[in-house]
């Protein structure tokens, strides 16, 4: 994913009382900086979001649990014990050839911690914020991803009542893969809706 360019030039009061805790920290010796990355890291693409690939995975693999998820996402995602805070009320959008979904939260930041973790940085810079509702193709371009012209893109505001999850389309050439196959293909960024997929190697 290349979206690298500098959103946070300045700090925030509350990013400076975080930055200003960790240098103290630091400096006595009481926590490693890069201990730390790690464990957000961890967090923001690994654990997090491995929940919800594999709720996009048992979808794609079993068709009464898609039309569960597309009917109740709440419940159907409690049904694999996908729950908690910031997870309480969710959609699921499902990707087709024609359209395209897109997540953003043009308020603040709301992400459905449940199933994809810590929101990554950018979804929560105000550029993302703005644009994917004004320009998302322009957007989505930026991360990599070309969309067809005639492909509709629809996007879908957070809020703290309702938490949306993409459902991207399945790759070509799965036919016949595992649950847990599948779901090593589906990223953070897909179920946000900034990626597709990844492809069968
Ligand atoms: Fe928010």
């Amino acid at each position: 994913m290349s979206h690298d360019h500098d959103h946070d030039n300045e700090l925030d009061p509350f990013a400076a009382r975080v930055r200003a805790l960790e240098t103290i920290l630091t400096r006595k010796g009481l926590i490693d900086p890069a201990a730390i990355d790690v464990i957000v890291d961890t967090y923001e693409t690994k654990i997090g979001p491995r929940n919800g690939a594999r709720v996009v995975a048992k979808a794609w693999h079993d068709p009464d649990f898609a039309d569960w998820l597309r009917r109740d996402a709440t419940a159907a995602i409690e049904s694999l014990s996908y729950t908690g805070r910031q997870g309480e009320h969710m959609q699921a959008v499902f990707n087709t050839e024609d359209t395209h979904n897109l997540v953003v939260c043009t308020l603040c930041s709301c992400y459905p911690w449940s199933v994809l973790g810590l929101p990554p940085v950018w979804y929560k810079a105000p550029p993302y914020r703005s644009r994917a509702v004004i320009d998302p193709r322009g957007v989505l371009e930026e991360f990599g991803l070309t969309l067809p012209a005639e492909t509709k893109i629809r996007v879908w505001d957070s809020t703290a009542e309702l938490r949306y999850l993409v459902v991207p389309l399945r790759p070509e050439g799965t036919d016949g893969w595992s649950e847990e196959q599948l779901a090593e293909l589906v990223s953070r960024d897909a179920m946000i809706g900034t990626a597709r997929a990844g492809q069968p190697a």
